[in-house]
């Protein structure tokens, strides 16, 4: 089941995603079938998707982040494959929906790169669970671009503004569940700019499983209904091309996750 958040007229709604329409839910939001199946109500309303303006699928409570989750992208930046999960938080209020803009002020960077990466959508209250049992708290499965702002994450030494500023989370469009994703290491995800492939890569090659984060990430922090795990990006980034490349006004990104859609933004500069 693909679900998204949505307006149409002047009314915002959750539905489930089939083709170019969507049934519409009786429901406010995605955490709500979280925490109760019997929140599943279909009104037999149908919208068009060319009619809906879509919506972050959710706002997550917390967003943990992993570096250096792919060897190849860690080599890429002359960085060493870590020996444990490189963890960071990604703030809830830099979220944007697909079709939303991504944008920055001109003397705060100038540096703006893609991470097209997975993120895991947790389902159940996760707090030290194992790796054998960590999948059953999954919800979903949704895309994320981890907007870094490279200049920044240099020069602050820590990365909440570099990640953070306000547009640079955009997620989306759908979540899927995880009941058509059993296998999350094996998907293809693909990361354009302006209809360029600059990012080509599988889940298959994480350092760290899907599993093995969640596990690791529950020892430390409580996992919550909505909480979103953005698992790392594949190599390919803007700071890596020689020369660099970097996003810039009118830039158009997407990202593309077997099994899940395509996320795409453009880039504004103000
Ligand atoms: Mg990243």
């Amino acid at each position: 089941m693909k679900l998204l958040r949505y307006v149409t007229g002047d009314e915002t709604y959750t539905g489930v995603l089939n083709g170019d329409e969507i049934l519409r839910l009786g429901l406010r939001n995605i955490t709500e079938l979280m925490l109760a199946d019997a929140a599943f109500v279909e009104t037999g309303i149908i919208d068009k998707l060319a009619d809906a303006r879509v919506l972050p699928p959710l706002r997550p409570g917390k967003i943990l982040a992993i570096g250096r989750n792919y060897a190849e992208h860690a080599r890429e930046l002359d960085n060493e494959a870590p020996s444990e999960p490189l963890v960071f938080a990604v703030l809830p209020s830099a979220v944007i929906g697909h079709g939303d803009v991504i944008e920055w002020e001109a003397d705060i960077t100038a540096q703006v790169d893609w991470e097209g990466e997975l993120a895991v959508v947790i389902g159940e209250r996760a707090r030290k669970v194992s790796v054998a049992e960590a999948l059953d708290y999954v919800f979903g499965y949704t895309i994320a671009n981890d907007v870094s702002a490279r200049d920044l994450q240099t020069r602050d030494k820590q990365w909440t503004r570099a990640k953070g500023l306000d547009t640079f989370c955009p997620l989306g469009p759908v979540v899927v569940t995880a009941d058509e994703i059993p296998d999350p290491q094996n998907l293809s995800i693909v990361t354009k700019v302006d209809d360029e492939v600059k990012q080509k890569g599988s889940t298959a090659d994480m350092i760290f499983s899907v599993r093995f984060l969640i596990a690791h990430l529950s020892r430390a922090f409580t996992l919550n209904p909505g909480d979103v795990i953005l698992t790392g990006t594949p190599a390919g980034v803007g700071k890596a091309r020689k020369p660099p490349q970097f996003l810039g006004d009118g830039s158009v990104v997407s990202i593309e996750i077997e099994g899940i859609g395509k996320l795409t933004n453009r880039c504004r500069v103000i």
